[in-house]
């Protein structure tokens, strides 16, 4: 789904699993399917009672959580949403070593499932096989003769999902909401985003000899000559920082409206000729467009000069560099090694790379989500968890109409506006309600490159077969194990998969306080989104539309403005601040999410004349009083343990705030929990000034 805006809770796991993917370690041997253990809601033992909660309540809350759970030695941290990440992935893996072994009478979608993980697993085939299930596609490289062939060649990357050059896909249009549309947009760079090739600290130089040494390595192993790779790898590097330039920045970005430009394809092609877009679009299997969204325009004038500046060997060296650390997990393990040791261990300071059977059940989700989704939904979710989900969201849609209506700073007229938008959020709950058919998509039990490559081709012509036909809203842009949520501004729909919908952050077995204190702010935080900076610009239908009025706007930005200045001072790992702009959005969730979700636990409470609903408190939490034990379930969200390099490689890419912060920085802004804690003012946790939004 190129071009789609989910705003998320969580830093992607997924995509996390991909640039830390990784080979299994020597000798380790898969292990069988063992049934997963589910994690407590309420902690104790996580936290430091001798910490004073109105100093610092990560350490009240978290204090202890570092030393009780060191992280394993194939992440790169661990905390809540890692620890459900690992509960789901050995319930996954039960499910694909049942359709693994499950005989010849078995479902598709069991075959492919099945075959897909066998053949993944497979590692003596694949390290026999060595390079040549990839040499089609190197040789298609390599008897590129001018410049002029480029086109077809970089439609055929991209439609196997190697970001190289460019992306194209389809993407709901912003401003015709029941359209899709065709969206072209940068993309094609190693490093996690523009800022890395242009920093000048001694972290980003370090980093960046160890990219070009990585370059140099893929290069060696794809059979280059010793005295060639450094040079070779210098000038991808030259290539690469000339498309950087050119990039748009991760804050620029966050404005909807910077990444939207529909063009006519023949005015786009005038202003980038050396990628025929014509050709480009046909060769990619792109139905026929005349206009598309031209995401970052002058991404591709910066991109056509870097293409005429480069020599064609070059642009084939780029090219091959990126197309095998693409499909480096289904290459021999000198591949999957070299690609870890940069992606994982020098990135984010993972020292060991997953074991094999994780990535490769990841794998099956990633490529076959729905069916893979199925089998998992049928295991771990019951309708009981569904209804108590909507009884939860429900309530919390009912909390934000009444916190709109009580806002002092927005007037009638924009209010009713903002409840209309509100009216129209669609609640989905899950998974979805049609299952995706892949029917058409051959998998193997003998062919671990080809499934892949197959699984990523299918995706694209997925996508591209949206492009000029209504949208289908609903589709979901999160498989059903991943445990994440989000809300999509264009469908103004708030998403949760079954995966998160699970211990610690959702057990029946705790009382309503803890629960809203753990999946109850994860809903606020997604409803919230609808009413952020960016989710603000968007109507009820899903619109880029302006209904605000002047003044409502106004006082709007003058209260995002406090929020970005209060992260802006908060150090994400020493020596480096959060960046108040970039974090903007996913603060404001997180502010208006505790409120939400705290308005819904009252009414609740309130109804049940004045007790907490659901089962009784356990002897620890009992300890606490009902709202004590709301406020702590939100901080155990966020309990973590992290590696130095992750922290800086999410203080500078990730759009929310490091985990402690999303503690701190939200709860000096509720005077309900200074009230729980008896906190004075003008103490850490309970400043003079707070800022508010929603
Ligand atoms: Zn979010």
């Amino acid at each position: 789904m190129r071009g789609k805006r989910l705003m998320a809770v969580a830093a992607a796991l997924v995509g996390l699993g991909m640039i830390a993917g990784t080979a299994m370690p020597a000798g380790a041997q898969a292990a069988s399917a063992a049934a997963p253990q589910s994690i407590p809601g309420f902690d104790a033992s996580v936290m430091d009672t001798t910490a004073n909660p109105c100093n610092d309540f990560y350490q009240f809350a978290c204090g202890n959580y570092a030393k009780l759970h060191p992280i394993p030695s194939d992440l790169p941290w661990f905390n809540q949403f890692v620890a459900l990440y690992e509960f789901n992935t050995a319930a996954l893996h039960q499910v694909v070593e049942q359709a693994e072994h499950a005989g010849p009478d078995r479902s598709a979608n069991a075959q492919k499932i099945g075959d897909y993980y066998q053949a993944c697993m497979d590692t003596d085939a694949i390290n026999q096989a060595g390079l040549t299930p990839l040499e089609p596609e190197l040789k298609r490289i390599d008897d590129l003769q001018s410049k002029a062939e480029l086109p077809e060649l970089i439609a055929r990357l991209n439609r196997m999902g190697v970001n190289v050059f460019m992306s194209y896909g389809s993407q709901q249009d912003l401003k015709d909401a029941d359209k899709e549309i065709a969206v072209i947009d940068q993309d094609g760079l190693g490093l996690p985003e523009k800022d890395y090739y242009l920093r000048t600290d001694a972290h980003s130089v370090e980093l960046r000899k160890q990219y070009v040494a990585h370059l140099a390595k893929m290069l060696t192993l794809l059979g280059d000559p010793a005295d060639k790779v450094q040079t070779e790898a210098d000038a991808i590097m030259k290539f690469e920082t000339e498309l950087a330039k050119a990039s748009q920045g991760i804050v620029e970005r966050r404005d909807p409206k910077a990444t939207y430009h529909m063009e006519e394809v023949t005015a786009f092609a005038a202003t980038a000729p050396d990628l025929s877009a014509a050709k480009y679009i046909a060769a990619i299997g792109s139905p026929a467009v005349t206009s598309l969204n031209v995401a970052a325009p002058d991404y591709f004038k910066g991109l056509n000069a870097a293409i005429e500046d480069t020599d064609l060997a070059t642009l084939k060296a780029y090219m091959r560099v990126h197309l095998a650390d693409s499909f480096s997990q289904r290459l021999p393990q000198t591949f999957e090694e070299a690609s870890f040791d940069f992606y994982g261990h020098d990135l984010t300071g993972t020292p060991q790379q997953q074991a094999r059977w994780k990535r490769c059940v990841n794998a099956v989700d990633g490529s076959m989500g729905d069916a893979l989704g199925q089998l998992y939904v049928a295991k771990y979710f019951t309708p009981d968890q569904k209804q108590e989900a909507l009884t939860m969201v429900h309530g919390i849609e009912t909390a934000m109409a009444q916190d709109i209506e009580s806002l002092s700073w927005m007037s009638p007229e924009t209010k009713v506006k903002a409840i209309a938008k509100l009216h129209e959020v669609t609640d989905k709950i899950g998974y979805p309600n049609k299952w995706r058919s892949y029917a058409s998509l051959t998998i193997k039990p003998d062919d671990a490159l080809g499934n892949s490559v197959r699984a990523r081709e299918f995706e694209t012509a997925y996508e591209l077969n949206k492009i000029g036909k209504p949208v289908d809203r609903s589709e979901w842009g999160m498989t059903p194990p991943t445990v994440n949520a989000y809300y999509d501004p264009s469908q103004n729909s708030i998403n949760f998969p079954a995966g998160i919908l699970q211990p610690p952050f959702y057990d029946k077995d705790d009382p309503a306080t803890t629960n809203y204190g753990h999946i109850g702010a994860v809903v606020g935080h997604e409803l919230t989104h609808g009413f952020d900076d960016q989710g603000s610009q968007y109507d009820g239908h899903g619109n880029l539309a302006d209904w605000w009025t002047p003044q409502d706007k106004k006082n709007f930005e003058a209260r995002t403005a406090c929020v970005v200045n209060e992260y802006d001072q908060f150090e994400g790992v020493p020596g480096l601040h959060v960046n108040g702009k970039l974090t903007l959005g996913e603060n404001t969730a997180d502010n208006g999410g505790i409120r939400l979700a705290m308005m819904a636990l009252m009414a609740r409470m309130a109804m049940d004349g004045g007790r907490t609903p659901g089962p009784a408190a356990s002897a620890a939490e009992a300890k606490f009083t009902p709202m004590q034990q709301f406020f702590i379930a939100y901080a155990q969200n966020w309990c973590t343990n992290d590696r130095p390099q992750m922290d800086r490689m999410l203080v500078q890419t990730d759009p929310h705030s490091p985990n402690p912060i999303r503690v701190k920085g939200v709860l000096v802004n509720v005077p309900e929990f200074s009230k729980a804690f008896s906190c004075k003012v003008g103490q850490p946790m309970d400043p003079a000034q707070k800022c508010r939004v929603w």
